[in-house]
């Protein structure tokens, strides 16, 4: 209710990240964006009015009883920060001063109880509600229907940030989903843990975030996708409390973990995550290696991987993107190399890194591929968080830069790598850039992941979905996935419904009717 100062850690409105990080596209980057696609600088408006707040004073009063009134907030800059995610789409909407999608109250909850109230009086009420862990979402998770509904509620899982308790015999933690992946990681190695899960948006999502939407890191190789990190969760639903995760592994019927993993707040808010971690790692090594071509270094990834010899990160960028060089902005252009860049990555105790690193550099040298040393990896390393900050950079000159991602089995890799560049590439015209990386890799297949650089036309939102709906086709029509990690959310509905086909739809629907009857979680997210 009260106007308060901004949390500490919070996102820019309009861009990426952390406010004070906010930078001018670099020289060289400048440079090529001036000669690749003409510079037409778009600046953002960052203060732009928002919606009256359509929730009554004496439910909001409700609320406050709930939580505490110090975590009941209407203020602008509260809602507007927690106005959709940082998808390019959402960005632009926002630097065009659109907040439409901008919740009414922020509530902050403390507890498992406290959500619970809260689910209570939103069902009473009929309010929408909308978990809120970092708000990096990029698939619409947090655009939820207002109409309908009597409000909109961000219930921002902040507060929620402790390490509730450590097994070191069973090396597992249970974290609170407001905990942010620095602070998670800070908690854990205070324990002499880790949880190794560092998706490119680690500075800013969140326990509960991560595994609303399955997300999957850069360190996937050798720690697992965060799903597969999950032992245990509790959820809170309109109808109730549920626990889940008594051992290890069970065969007590299906597994309704993985109902509650990736439900993106439409089956319940999940309050508490029990994950398997790891010894802090003793040494970090990450090394460089080229490739004749993209084809040849996913061919060795497949070796790897099929021959259990995995290294904690194991990424390759296809020419284009090897010749753009994302992770250090300030030498873009400055390196053309037809080579593709492959990045190998070991963590752990010294010896275990040295045997690991030697037997992989045994199979990768045998394959063709040529050692590019440490320096690279460390580049790499050094600068895996920044590309987003150049996102905003590029949106500020007029170039649109968005990003993409599937998955499909090693056998069909290659018609969906060509088919989803063609899709884009005919879709965004000249001048545009498409990239593609893999950055996790399976016995049975991999992820590839595509970066679009293109002139901003007129209306740019209307030019990425274009090219969005023709990547999204392309990837249903190969056999693939939609999405790999950035979930369904709202803008991936069409492609998840023809991907489970109708049956798989009416059973989303049907345990959504059995868990919240009423349907005040994230309405119209995730189930088509
Ligand atoms: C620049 C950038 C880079 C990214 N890189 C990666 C990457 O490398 N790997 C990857 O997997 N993803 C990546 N993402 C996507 C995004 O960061 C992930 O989906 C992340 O898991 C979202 O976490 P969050 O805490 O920000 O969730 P939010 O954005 O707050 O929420 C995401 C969805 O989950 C729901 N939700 C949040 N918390 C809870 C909860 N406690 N209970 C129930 N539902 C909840 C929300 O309602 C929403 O639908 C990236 C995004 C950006 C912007």
């Amino acid at each position: 209710m009260a106007s308060d100062q901004q949390q500490s850690g919070e996102m820019h409105p309009t861009r990426w990240g952390d406010p004070a990080r906010a930078q001018a596209l670099p020289d060289g980057a400048r440079g090529m964006v001036e000669l690749v696609f003409g510079v037409d600088d778009r600046p953002a408006l960052d203060a732009a009015p928002l919606p009256p707040v359509a929730i009554d004073a004496a439910v909001l009063a409700e609320l406050a009883r709930a939580v505490g009134p110090a975590n009941v907030r209407t203020d602008d800059e509260t809602r507007r920060v927690r106005t959709r995610g940082k998808s390019t789409p959402d960005l632009l909407r926002a630097r065009a001063g659109d907040l439409t999608d901008a919740p009414d109250a922020v509530v902050r909850p403390g507890s498992h109880d406290e959500v619970a109230a809260v689910l209570a009086i939103a069902v009473e009420h009929h309010l929408a509600v909308v978990p809120f862990g970092g708000g990096t979402a990029v698939t619409g998770g947090l655009v939820a229907r207002r109409d309908g509904y009597a409000g909109v509620l961000s219930l921002d899982l902040v507060r929620m940030d402790r390490l509730v308790s450590v097994d070191h015999i069973s090396m597992t933690a249970v974290l609170e989903p407001g905990l942010r992946g620095p602070e998670a990681e800070a908690l854990l190695a205070a324990e002499g843990m880790t949880l190794g899960h560092y998706p490119q948006s680690w500075e800013f999502a969140s326990i509960g975030g991560f595994a609303a939407t399955r997300s999957s890191g850069q360190s996937s190789a050798g720690y697992g996708r965060f799903d597969a990190l999950v032992v245990g969760l509790t959820v809170a639903t309109p109808r109730g409390r549920i626990d889940l995760g008594t051992a290890p592994a069970n065969a007590a019927g299906p597994d309704l973990r993985q109902l509650f993993l990736g439900s993106e707040g439409a089956f319940g808010v999940i309050t508490a995550v029990t994950v398997r971690v790891r010894k802090l790692p003793e040494v970090k090594v990450y090394e460089g290696w080229r490739w004749p071509s993209f084809a040849a270094g996913a061919a060795a990834m497949r070796t790897l991987a099929q021959s259990g010899l995995l290294p904690t990160v194991l990424r390759l960028s296809d020419e284009t993107e090897s010749a753009i060089n994302l992770a250090d902005p300030a030498a873009i252009g400055a390196e053309a190399s037809q080579a593709c860049l492959m990045i190998t990555g070991y963590e752990g105790e010294p010896a275990a890194v040295e045997a690991k690193r030697a037997a992989v550099t045994a199979v990768l040298a045998g394959l063709g591929g040529t050692g590019a040393g440490t320096a690279a990896g460390e580049k790499w390393a050094h600068g895996r968080f920044d590309a987003p900050y150049l996102r905003d950079s590029m949106l500020d000159a007029g170039v649109l830069v968005e990003t993409l991602e599937t998955a499909t089995f090693w056998s069909n890799v290659t018609r969906l790598y060509d088919d989803v560049k063609a899709a884009l590439t005919a879709a965004l015209g000249e001048p545009s850039l498409v990239l593609c990386h893999i950055s996790h890799v399976y016995e049975t297949g991999c992820s590839l992941y595509f970066t679009v650089a293109a002139k901003e036309a007129d209306d740019p939102l209307a030019q990425w979905r274009a090219a969005k709906a023709a990547a999204s086709d392309a990837m249903i029509d190969a056999g693939a996935t939609i999405t790999h990690h950035h979930a369904v959310g709202t803008d991936h509905k069409p492609w998840f419904a023809r991907e489970i086909g109708p049956l798989g739809v009416s059973v989303l629907r049907a345990v959504k009717a059995d868990l919240d009857p009423t349907g005040v979680l994230n309405p119209g997210v995730m189930i088509p």
